[in-house]
Parts: structure tokens; sequence; C-alpha cells
């Protein structure tokens, strides 16, 4: 049985091109990149040369480049150390951070313990039924005790766009007026993850201080991310140690990590990754107008308009989301579900509760992510299982539907 990927949100393969660039750095070329003699001197080059790549492609300085291990400890890092740094002068005042109910939870949870710990006071926006964050909200929770805004570029689970951009925008009027008023500037963090290799992460066009990814979701290795800190943003480093990446981020430089995410993004802009972006929203609108129409009580999780090239999510009436994975599973298909198993409990997916779906239906649901090695025939082989899988689990709950195409 041939197996079928479509899981490309959760991770994605090491493209060979980026693995070919890796291999020399674990053996060959293993120095210390703060070492002084040659060997650190060649690692260090390694380093530099994908960090200037990773600078190029969110058109930043190199100096604003922090390899971290991933966009959960990017995020850690944004949240803490935006805290970290406002604590480290004397303050009266707690501060306001401000997020959406839909992030990833490494931002969601390290803003929850900061207010557990009464180091700051949260407000988490809720997106609107097609889970899309507006920015009149995000204006109108801004208090004069804010210091942080964070918002994700694309949702990891629906894949739904935000406006980062308008609300960077929003924010440069708003941080000149809190400026003639001396209040202190609010920060603009994005979460960037899912949306690297579709979307504009021109950190000057989005009006974005910092910026989170992680190279795995990019055909690049697990492991390695990286933190975009616009130059003056106040943010401390939160794990102490070496003086790595400008003293933001301590500990030894995973250098053939780095060397593939360098690798990897340098891929993105190329005419033939573009061209495959096309590919990839004609098998995405291909899926989700054959589910749509050939499964009765199917929907969409998410608007179709403002939505990620590889992102299909739907919830199917009277169907366990992960009875349909764990079947499809066995049929050779990787897909997921937004739900999470939380000590012996499905908790379903935070995303699609925040959407205002009920429990049942948050449950019900099904994420389909391509990525650039999908192909029609595979997704046609999908459909059709998914329509078997369907039928055969609301049968077994007693709901068949009588019209099933
Ligand atoms: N944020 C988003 C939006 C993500 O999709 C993910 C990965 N699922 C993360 C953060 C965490 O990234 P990492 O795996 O690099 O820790």
């Amino acid at each position: 049985m041939k197996k079928i990927y479509l899981d490309y949100a959760a991770t994605t393969p090491v493209d060979q091109k980026v693995l070919d660039a890796m291999l020399p750095y674990f053996s060959q070329n293993f120095g210390n990149a703060m070492s002084v003699h040659s060997f650190g001197q060649e690692a260090l080059e390694a380093v530099d040369e994908a960090r200037a790549k990773a600078a190029l492609f969110f058109r930043a300085n190199t100096s604003e480049i922090i390899f971290t291990s991933g966009a959960t400890e990017s995020n850690n890092l944004v949240v803490k150390g935006s805290l970290r740094s406002y604590y480290s002068i004397a303050r009266k005042e707690k501060p306001h951070i401000i997020t959406t109910k839909f992030e990833h939870h490494c931002v969601l949870d390290a803003c929850k313990f900061a207010e557990k710990d009464g180091l700051a006071e949260v407000t988490n926006i809720s997106p609107n039924k097609d889970g899309l964050i507006s920015v009149k909200d995000i204006k109108a929770a801004i208090k004069p005790n804010t210091i942080l805004i964070s918002v994700m570029y694309v949702n990891n689970e629906i894949g739904t766009v935000q406006p980062i951009a308008e609300i960077g925008k929003l924010l440069k009027k708003i941080n000149a007026e809190r400026a003639e008023n001396k209040l202190s500037r609010i920060t603009f963090h994005t979460d960037a993850t899912q949306a690297i290799n579709y979307f504009n992460c021109d950190v000057d066009e989005l009006g974005v201080d910092l910026l989170s990814m992680s190279a795995h979701k990019i055909y690049g290795p697990k492991g390695i991310g990286l933190l975009y800190v616009r130059k003056g943003t106040p943010i401390k480093r939160v794990q102490d140690g070496g003086d790595q990446e400008f003293k933001l981020r301590a500990g030894t430089h995973n250098v053939p990590a780095i060397v593939g995410l360098g690798e990897a993004i340098n891929m993105i802009k190329t005419p033939a990754t573009q061209k495959k972006i096309i590919e990839i929203t004609e098998l995405r609108d291909y899926l989700i107008k054959r589910v749509l129409k050939e499964i009765p009580k199917s929907y969409l999780n998410g608007s179709l308009e403002k939505r990620s090239p590889n992102n299909a999510n739907f919830r199917f009436d009277d169907v366990e989301g992960e009875g349909l994975i764990l079947s499809l599973d066995l049929d050779g298909i990787a897909a997921s579900t937004g739900s999470a198993c939380s000590s012996g409990a499905l908790d379903p997916s935070h995303v699609l509760l925040s959407l205002g779906l009920k429990h049942e239906q948050a449950h019900g649901s099904l994420r389909l992510t391509i990525g650039k090695y999908t192909t029609k025939k595979e997704l046609d082989t999908v459909i059709e299982k998914i329509k078997e899988v369907v039928k055969r689990l609301r049968k077994i709950s007693g709901n068949v539907l009588a019209d099933f195409q």
C-alpha cells in the first residue's frame, strides 16, 4: 500500500537539496561557531550565510535574525522576553498583552502562565465565525498599559489568513500617538510559521517588530527556527548562558540545522516554488469542491477566500474526527484533527471552539494539508476513502443519510 501524506501543516519532509547542504556540517565541518580556530570560523561562516539568506527573505538586517530551536521557542521568547524586558526596570503597572483565542498553544500558554503568575493581564480576541480576527477588535482592546500584541499570520488548523499588514499599519499610527503622550510603544508580533511558504513576509510591509517561524514547515529540518527581532524592540533573553545570537539566545549553534533553514528559506521565492503554489491552490480547490459536493452535511471550517493555499479543514455532521483519521490511517492516509488528547480525555480543538462551533461539531473535523509532493491522483483516492469512511461511521452512529452520493 502506497501511503498518502496530507499533513504538511504538521511537518514536511526535508528537501533533498536542503539535506545535501546540511550533510557536510555533521561530521566534516563540525566546528563550534563560537570557536576562534579555523574549524569554528568555517562553522560561523555557514551560520552567517544562512542568517543572510533569512534576512534577505524577510528584508531584515542580519543582526535582527535570532536562530532558535523552532517556533515554540521563538513564541515563548516573545512573551517571556518582552515581560522580562518590561520588568528589568522598576514598573508600577501590570503590563497588558493582546493575543487571540486561536493562537498556537505555545503563545496561549505562555500568556496564560504569565497571567497566573501575576506578571501580566491578557486579552484574548475572538475570531469571527469564518476564523478571521478584526482589526477593529484589536484596536478596541488596546489600553495605556498594552506592551505586546501577538496575532498569528495563518492559523495552523483552519488555514485562515489574518490581516497582519493592516494591524501593522494601525499600530504605526497608534504608536506615533503614544509617543506624543509619553506612553510606551506597543510591540507587534506575528507567528508566521504557517505563512512562510505562501505569503509576503517582508517585515516592513507587515509592520511587525517580531516574527516567528520554524524550518520543518518549509521542507527544512526539525528543531530549528528563528525569531526576527526589529532593532530596538524591548526584549530580553530567557535562556541564560553564552553570548550566542546577539546575546538573545544562549546555546551552541545547531550548525547543520541552521544551514538547512537557510537553504529551505532560500528556495521559497524561486520561480519553481512560486509555480508550485499555483498548483497547490488548484489542488486545494479541487479537494474542497469535491468533498463539499459529494458528502452530504459536510462543511468547510474557516473562510474559503482568506485561506492558505494548502489547507482544507472539514467537518461532517454525526462523525467523530478522531474515528475518521484513525480509519484513514489504516488505509495509509495521514490526516489530522484539531482535537488534543489530554489527561485521557479528548478535548475539542480550541481553534474550532473559538469560531463558535459546538463541542460535537468541533469533534467532527478533519484537516487535510497539501504540499509540494501531493498529486491529484492521491486526492482522488483520499476523497473516495473519506466518502466511504464517513458513510461507515454514520452507519455505526445510526445516522445514515439517504442521499449519499
Ligand atoms: N506556531 C504555529 C502556528 C505552528 O503551526 C507550530 C507547529 N505546529 C508552532 C507554532 C510550533 O512550532 P515548532 O514545531 O517549531 O515548535
